[in-house]
């Protein structure tokens, strides 16, 4: 008998473990897992012993790997500290920061330095950076690659802030010749410019304009750039926030001929639809937006293909000024949706009325995003890897008060969501994560433990 004990013992009659659902005993020593086992095989001894209740499920933290936290530069808009607590609040035990927003930007190594400092004393849960690849510091990429970034940002079109300008096509290939012999990922904001330069500016307050100046070709043609250029350079690319699901099919193919290149939806894409967005409700603007019925239920479809690897939040704050709310005008309002703290239970609420498990949704937006990031102690309960844990009641149910949450303001696509799921415990490397607790979080720094 396995006669499991430890530091800290949970016993879970259901967690998450290889896939499924089971019951099980968890046992922690050092902040890793040492010892999963069969409920019957507790030994009785342990320092810390923790049961669940019936209706909560032990699932590993989520590692969200596309996150804007925005400090410093704009720290009004959200900061290691909020980010930190919303991420812990709502299950999730991992981001990966992005490298636009906060000023500077994460295009060199004393800004990455900087935002380290920061960062440091503040997190509550692990945190890794993305460095960014803009044209005046593609030098800077393999320095940024020897200081631990996890990989390399850029955008096809305008970024939405003027320090963080796109890249043309020359220099997107030099960036993935550069990001291909580091053996980086290049992760593309993949939106055309040229596409969306060819449509009619968003302006006003009417949903279908703003959706007609992004249309679904301009997300097709820069994926097929993508591919194009991870297959010339042998590269290793990633397409964030696939909103059209008109570019699946590309993807399938390439990834059929053996490319190295992966996709990503959010929860905003899959559970909210353009059918019930009202004129004016600019705390819906994100970009790509957010289309209609029919291309979400396709997402879908790629999910469960396996077509889409994984969803992240895209976190993507600001205050409430920006987001023009008296003027209710699509052009002007800032593109983004805050979602961190309510990302899990917006997409469990959405997958469990599709009939997808609680172990996809893990697998979705833990495993297969540590995965990709090279984490792999990180996004499963598995002997080896670190004591993150989210104690889950799937069935409970509440509504979103984005006044209540720990995102710095209170604004949100989420806002007044009926939703089913809730976080009800998170624990980071077997220490649980309280309002109370010290900063506990750790820097991350790629292929480090
Ligand atoms: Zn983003």
């Amino acid at each position: 008998m396995l006669g499991v004990e430890g530091d800290l013992v949970i016993r879970a009659p259901r967690a998450i473990i290889d896939g499924r659902e089971q019951s099980a005993v968890v046992s922690v020593r050092g902040g890793r897992i040492v010892a999963i086992g069969a409920l019957d095989t507790f030994s009785g001894k342990g320092s810390q012993i923790v049961d669940l209740a019936d209706d909560e499920v032990l699932l590993p933290g989520l590692v969200d790997t596309h996150v804007h936290v925005n400090e410093p530069g704009r720290t009004e808009w959200e900061g290691f500290d909020s980010a930190t607590r919303a991420a812990a609040a709502g299950g999730v035990t991992t981001i990966i920061d992005m490298p636009l927003n906060s000023i500077p930007s994460t295009v060199t190594v004393d800004a990455l330095r900087i935002k380290r400092e920061v960062a440091a004393p503040q997190v509550r849960v692990d945190v890794g950076f993305w460095g960014g690849a803009v044209p005046d510091h593609l030098g800077d990429l393999e320095a940024l690659h020897e200081a631990g970034v996890f990989g390399f940002k850029c955008f096809l079109a305008d970024s939405g802030v003027e320090e963080f300008p796109p890249l043309d096509a020359d220099q997107f290939r030099t960036a993935m010749t550069e990001t291909a012999r580091l053996g980086a990922l290049l992760i593309v904001h993949a939106e055309d410019a040229g596409t969306l330069a060819a449509a009619t500016p968003a302006s006003g307050r009417v949903y279908g304009d703003f959706l007609a100046s992004r249309p679904p070709t301009a997300e097709d043609v820069a994926i097929a750039q993508v591919i194009d250029v991870t297959r010339e350079t042998g590269g290793r690319s990633h397409v964030v926030h696939l909103s059209s699901a008109s570019a699946l099919a590309s993807l399938r193919a390439a990834r059929a001929e053996g490319l190295d290149v992966t996709v990503e939806s959010c929860p905003h894409y899959l559970a909210l639809d353009a059918e019930h967005i009202a004129d004016g409700a600019t705390s819906f603007k994100c970009c790509p937006p957010i289309r209609d019925h029919a291309n979400q239920d396709a997402l879908w479809a790629g999910l469960a293909a396996s077509d889409i690897d994984f969803v992240v939040s895209d976190h993507s704050p600001s205050t409430a000024d920006l987001k023009q709310f008296d003027a209710g005008d699509f052009g002007l309002a800032w593109g983004g949706i805050a979602s961190l703290q309510v990302g899990l239970p917006a997409m469990w609420s959405a997958a469990r009325e599709r009939g997808h498990t609680l172990a996809d949704v893990v697998r979705w937006m833990a495993t297969a995003t540590a995965d990709r990031v090279g984490l792999h102690h990180k996004g499963r309960l598995a002997v080896g890897a670190d004591a993150d844990f989210v104690v889950f009641a799937p069935d409970e149910e509440w509504d979103v008060d984005v006044s209540a949450l720990h995102h710095r303001n209170p604004v949100s696509a989420w806002a007044d969501h009926h939703l089913t799921g809730q976080v009800r415990q998170t624990w980071l490397h077997g220490i649980r994560i309280t309002n109370d607790s010290a900063p506990g979080g750790r820097l991350l720094t790629r292929g480090q433990r």
